[in-house]
């Protein structure tokens, strides 16, 4: 299975010195390989290991770490950012919100659709309506009343009514009329994928107009599990899958497999057959079950921050003996480019989020500063005082500037300076380190 493939593909790392481009080259094509039988797309997979590739060789030498403990973290934060980065919310906007639940028999919809409607109703402050619509198997309306019983949330169901799509219609006349804003409805479900099962639902959803379609899987199924997400999906166009059964020992490869096939958002995992029994997606933690080896993952997290404030200590010094030069102003630059996107990144400082909503910074930035840092000569960037005219008419000529361009960063560069200088002397420094904090 996917775990056990890439787990394998780690090995050939395994005993290396350090990241080179020919093992990370062979650790990939393992890596690729084994997400391409898991059934993630071509293009993704290989997207996905182009990105991997990139930040295996642009990382930092961490001497606490080594090259296949590395490249764990790193295809870790690319699983999760593959199967989404963040958790996606279930829309319950409207009043009533319908959410209709599909999926195979078995697949576990009744028990979820019980699991939802208390966790909305205790979280969110819903007042659902839980709608019997299997009308196939008596039992199956007897074990939503069940449910319904034992979270005290009451279950609309017409025993002698065999037609589905008229029980869902008049449960959402029944909860307009009782003041319910929220109608769950448990659909059948047959073993195996039929027109005549794909047709129901489609009527239901037609009938209805749900806001939200749940596909509900059983994570235990594995490549099944992604063949029937896809069916359903081009039927219904469903708005995120639930994948039940991961308190097994499934590792979870179909939440993968399931996201780059269909490319819906996974919403809810359930985790056993209790009603509480039920959370909210998270791309991080699934990450780190496909993978199942958290611990390397935050012992590279641990050795990069330690690496981090060892560079701020040294940088620190730096400014304290005047030494900040225009290789530490660049390297700064870098580092601020490769935690992503400007704006996000200004937007995150305490108070300055909404003052810079409206303005348009863009990543290009940098650009020209980094093209007239390029342009100086190793002498020239550790040594900014030599810059003297002539100097600076070569560097603006080199780098596609203009003297003016170049002045204005010089400048820039030395008002910079005296300010961090001032900062880290006396009472400065205390700021530096409320500022951290
Ligand atoms: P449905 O046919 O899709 O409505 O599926 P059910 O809700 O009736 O569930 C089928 C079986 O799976 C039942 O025995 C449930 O108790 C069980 N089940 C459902 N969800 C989970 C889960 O998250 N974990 C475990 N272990 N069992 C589950
Ligand atoms: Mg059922």
């Amino acid at each position: 299975n996917l775990s056990d493939r890439l787990e394998r593909s780690f090995k050939i790392l395994k005993g290396e010195g350090k990241i080179t481009e020919i093992n990370v080259a062979e650790t990939l094509k393992d890596v690729r390989r084994a997400l391409l039988d898991a059934d993630v797309n071509y293009k993704t997979a290989k997207e996905f290991t182009e990105s991997v590739r990139q930040k295996a060789l642009g990382q930092e030498v961490l001497t606490a770490v080594k090259p296949h403990q590395l490249m764990i973290k790193i295809v870790h934060d690319e699983l999760a950012l593959l199967m989404g980065a963040t958790a996606t919310d279930v829309n319950i906007k409207g009043n009533p919100a319908i959410i209709l639940m599909s999926g195979l028999q078995g697949s576990g919809k009744t028990t979820f659709s019980g699991k939802l409607a208390n966790l909305l109703k205790s979280k969110r402050g819903k007042n659902p309506l839980l709608v019997a619509c299997d009308v196939y198997r008596p039992a199956a309306i007897e074990q939503l009343k069940i449910l319904g019983e034992q979270i005290g949330i009451p279950v609309y169901a017409e025993e002698e009514n065999k037609n589905p799509v008229e029980i869902a219609q008049h449960a959402v006349q029944f909860a307009k009329q009782h003041g319910k804003d929220l109608v769950i409805i448990d659909t059948a479900g047959r073993l195996a994928i039929d027109e005549a099962m794909m047709t129901e639902i489609t009527a239901i959803k037609n009938a209805v107009n749900p806001q939200e379609i749940l596909f509900v899987v059983d994570a235990m199924t594995g490549q099944d599990a992604v063949n029937t997400a896809k069916e359903f999906n081009e039927r219904l166009d469903f708005n995120g899958v639930v994948l039940t059964k991961l308190d097994g020992d499934t590792r979870g490869g179909a939440a993968l497999s399931i996201r780059s096939v269909v490319n819906k958002p996974i919403k809810f995992v359930g985790t056993g057959e209790k009603l509480d029994a039920i959370d909210i997606f998270h791309p991080e933690r699934m990450a780190d079950r496909i993978l199942g080896m958290g611990d390397i993952v935050s012992l590279v997290e641990k050795a990069q921050e330690q690496y981090n404030e060892e560079e701020a200590r040294r940088l620190q010094k730096k400014i304290a003996k005047n030494q900040f030069d225009f290789n530490d102003f660049i390297a700064q630059i870098q580092q601020i480019k490769k935690m992503g996107n400007l704006k996000d990144l200004a937007s995150m400082i305490p108070g300055v989020g909404k003052q810079i909503k409206d303005l348009d910074i863009d990543d290009d930035a940098f650009k020209s500063i980094e093209a007239i840092i390029c342009s100086m000569t190793p002498k020239e960037r550790s040594n900014p005082e030599i810059l003297n005219g002539s100097r600076r008419a070569r560097i603006a000529k080199g780098s596609g500037t203009n003297i003016q361009e170049v002045n204005n960063l010089i400048k820039q560069f030395d008002q910079t300076r005296k300010m961090m200088r001032a900062m880290t002397s006396g009472g400065g420094k205390a700021m530096l380190r409320n500022m951290r904090r």
